[in-house]
Order: structure tokens, then C-alpha cells, then sequence
């Protein structure tokens, strides 16, 4: 505590003790040497030795929408606090941040989804989202549509629920069974032809999709649950007729569709929803709701669902977390969805797309490059280890890659198996998407 802020010494001292006593979330105990960011404004962020980085990952997991370091949001936050830190929302409770909010977001929603459940994140709102999809069903009669249809390298959170619908058995690894109830179909893994058979992608999917609902029995199952890019999978951008196929296959069965908004949702693919177009049942969101300023997430789905909910005078709706609509995290993310308004983060979003597609066009036929995908301000570089039988990258070459960027050139992204990946604040500048788009190439190129 006696080393100078910003100082080598200071930073040494911060990780010892986080060595010391932190058990990070998805910690690899063969990597401990850590960046810890003190501050930071707009896209970058600066470590404990004062070092500046460009953040390339909004926070680290595609949170920070509106950029870092906003006063006027930390003046939100401070004047909620003094007001009214904290009221339940549970039963016979409610606040008014809350209430106004829901009311935002019913506004943004796609048409007829009116009705909304906070949680703290993503992960509890795919759990809400489970049980509603079963709860709705059960209410109406239908009491064996238990079922859940998953996607391999889906990633809708790590708690036991989310985690038992998302696609990475790692995730699970002695930690007892999973859910019950619970099957997984392929994702639209387009860049790999050969999962295909030769048949287009998405005829071939919808025949995996409907053989699977038949075994199942369609009157078994609740929901499917996906997200319209894939995020934790590598940035994986379906065929543009697959959501709105599967949206026909699923009614035709009776089984809803709830859409993990968790990344796309609050403008990272340039709309409000990246699914609004395809229709569906439930939408998870979380992360840019709030830019990460408070810990928030909310549930919205079609008002029937939201009326059956809370329609048995008999047996209430028994769910919910104490930090449900918390007023800070509510407060603060109205006026982050006024950022995102006022300032025309959709359209950003649209430009950093460009941006990239420009700025990465030269590693498109590096050897190590399987491919390269640009949705929005979401960037997958696919990596491959052999281009002959496009093997994928093994993980101590995608984290010599992560930390080349990182230490030379100071620009923060992650890898997603043999995926690079960019997920910046929809801030992001022109110059600063041309320097990541330049660290990539110049790090891909000497490792080609
Ligand atoms: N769903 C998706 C698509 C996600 O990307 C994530 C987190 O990255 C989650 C759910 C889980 O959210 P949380 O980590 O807030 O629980």
C-alpha cells in the first residue's frame, strides 16, 4: 500500500495479493499474470502501472457500450444512491426507476413484448428464462413440455441451467450431472462446409432441428434457446434465412423461442435486437443494458407469456433475486440507453463494422487464417493450425497470439477456441478500430 499509484511497484503489489486471494471467474491456473485496469474513458483503459490499452473487448466480455469513464453516468448512479440506494421489487414492493425502465424497454421491444423481468446478468436471466418458457406451457396444460433445445458452443452463462443449455461440457467438468430434459442441435458453423454434407447449411440444420424435435416428441418440449450471433462460440453469424426457419419449424411444434440477447442486444449488431425480425417468444439481455455500470440484466417477453405468468391466483410466480430492478443499476441504465440514442451508437455500430472489414482485408489469405467474420461491432478471426485440413488452432498458439497483441501492442482481445475475437465499445473511433485492425495483422503475419 506505501508504493506510488501508477508505479511498477504498485501493480506488482496488486497482483501478489490478487494471487493471493482471488478465485477469478474461468480462472487457468497456468496463467496468472494478469492486467489490472485502474481507469479508464471512452475505448481505452489504463493498468495499475498507468499503461494505456486500446480495450478491444469493452471491459473484457462486450459489455462497456458506451465507453468507459462517463461522468455523466457516475453523477446518475451517485444521485440514485443518495435518493433511494435500494427498494425490493419483490410482491407488494416496487421503485420507480424500475418501473420506468421496463417501460423503456417495452418501447425499444420488438412489437407485443411488453412485459419484463429484471435479474443481475445474463446467466440468472437464462435461468428466468427457462422456467417461464416451462411455467407458460405448464400453465396452459401442457405439463410434460419440459424440454430444452440447446446448440453445440452455445453460451448462455455457467450456472447450472445455463450452463446445462449452452454447448461446452468443459464448463461442467466435476461438477455432478447436468439438467435434465436437455438436447443439443449443431450450430451454423458456416465456415465449415464439410459439417454439411454437401447440403446447404441451413436446409441441412432444419432437418437436424425437426429430426430432433420428432425423437424428443414435440409435445415434449418447452423452448429453444440461441443466440442470434453467436458470442462464446467464436463469433459465429448464421445464413440469413436460419433464425426465421427455425422460427416456422419451432410454431409449427408449439415450442417457443427465446433469443439470448446477452452480447447482440443495446446495439452491438447495429439494431436495438438483433433478432426483432425473426419473432421471438423471450429475449434474454444483459451486459449493454447498463455499459457494465452496474450489474443488470432483464427478461422480456410476448405480453400472453407475461399474463400466464402471473395469471394462477393459486401458485404466484416464485422467482426473483434480491437485486431484481435494483434502482442504481435501473437509473443508470436509462441514461445509458439515452447515450446510446442521443449519440447514435447503432449507426456506430454499423461503422465499425466497415471499419474492420476494411482494416482486417489483408490476413484474409494468411495461411493461419481459416476465416474472418464482421457482424456489426463483432469480429471472429478463425484460426488454423494446418490450412490443408483447417485444423483449429490449439490453445497455447491462440494465447501466444492474445498476448502478442497485449504486449506489444497494447491492444486487449480474446480468444474463443481457435477464435480471435474484437468486441469493442461501440465508441470505438475510426483510428483506434485502423490500430487493432494493424496489431492484428502485423501479430498474424509473423505467426503465419
Ligand atoms: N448469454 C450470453 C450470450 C453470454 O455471452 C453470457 C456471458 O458472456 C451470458 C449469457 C451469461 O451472462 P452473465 O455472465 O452476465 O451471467
Amino acid at each position: 500500500a506505501s508504493e506510488a499509484q501508477g508505479s511498477a511497484e504498485y501493480a506488482a503489489a496488486l497482483q501478489a495479493l490478487d494471487r493471493k486471494h482471488l478465485i477469478h471467474p474461468h480462472q487457468n491456473p497456468t496463467r496468472t499474470e494478469r492486467n489490472i485496469f485502474v481507469r479508464g474513458k471512452g475505448s481505452v483503459v489504463w493498468d495499475a502501472a498507468d499503461v494505456p490499452f486500446i480495450d478491444g473487448m469493452a471491459g473484457g466480455n462486450w459489455v462497456v457500450a458506451v465507453g468507459h469513464g462517463r461522468a455523466e453516468l457516475a453523477e446518475v448512479a451517485a444521485s440514485q444512491a443518495e435518493k433511494l440506494e435500494y427498494f425490493s421489487l419483490w410482491r407488494e414492493y416496487s421503485n420507480e426507476p424500475a418501473i420506468r425502465l421496463g417501460a423503456r424497454l417495452a418501447e425499444l421491444a420488438p412489437a407485443g413484448m411488453s412485459k419484463i423481468h429484471f435479474t443481475s446478468g445474463g446467466s440468472d436471466g437464462t435461468e428466468a428464462a427457462l422456467k417461464i418458457a416451462r411455467r407458460y406451457h405448464f400453465e396452459r396444460g401442457n405439463t410434460e413440455r419440459t424440454w430444452i433445445i440447446g446448440r453445440q458452443f452455445g453460451y448462455h452463462g455457467t450456472t447450472l441451467a445455463g450452463g446445462s443449455v449452452s454447448g461446452m461440457d468443459d464448463m461442467h467438468f466435476g461438477a455432478g450431472p447436468t439438467m435434465p430434459h436437455v438436447t443439443k442441435v449443431s450450430p451454423p458453423m458456416i465456415s465449415h462446409p464439410e459439417m454439411f454434407g454437401g447440403q446447404d447449411p441451413t436446409d441441412f440444420l432444419l432437418q437436424e432441428l425437426e429430426t430432433e424435435i420428432l425423437r424428443v416428441g414435440p409435445e415434449k418440449i418447452a423452448a429453444m434457446i440461441g443466440e442470434p450471433v453467436m458470442g462464446g462460440g467464436g463469433v459465429i453469424v448464421p445464413p440469413e434465412d436460419y433464425w426465421p426457419r427455425i422460427r416456422t419449424l419451432l410454431s409449427k411444434y408449439g415450442i417457443l423461442l427465446i433469443a439470448d440477447e446477452v452480447i447482440t442486444g443495446f446495439g452491438r449488431t447495429g439494431d436495438w435486437f438483433a433478432s426483432a425480425h425473426y419473432s421471438p417468444d423471450i429475449i434474454v439481455t444483459a451486459k449493454g443494458i447498463s455499459s457494465g455500470y452496474a450489474p443488470l440484466g432483464a427478461v422480456l417477453m410476448r405480453d400472453e407469456i407475461g399474463e400466464v405468468m402471473v395469471g394462477n391466483p393459486e401458485k404466484f410466480f416464485f422467482h426473483g433475486l434480491t437485486y431484481s430492478g435494483h434502482p442504481v443499476a435501473c437509473a443508470l441504465a436509462l441514461t445509458n440507453l439515452d447515450i446510446i440514442e442521443r449519440e447514435n451508437i447503432l449507426g456506430q455500430a454499423k461503422k465499425i463494422e466497415s471499419w474492420f472489414v476494411e482494416g482486417l482485408d489483408g490476413i484474409r489469405d494468411l495461411p493461419i487464417v481459416h476465416d474472418v467474420r464482421v457482424h456489426g461491432a463483432m469480429v471472429g478471426i478463425e484460426l488454423t493450425a494446418d490450412p490443408s485440413t483447417g485444423e483449429p488452432m490449439p490453445f497455447d498458439r491462440m494465447v501466444a497470439v492474445i498476448d502478442d497483441l497485449r504486449g506489444k501492442h497494447r491492444v486487449l482481445a480474446r480468444d474463443y477456441g481457435p477464435t480471435l475475437v474484437v468486441g469493442p465499445p461501440l465508441v470505438l473511433e475510426e483510428e483506434q478500430a485502423a490500430e487493432i485492425s494493424a496489431a492484428i495483422t502485423d501479430v498474424l503475419r509473423n505467426r503465419s
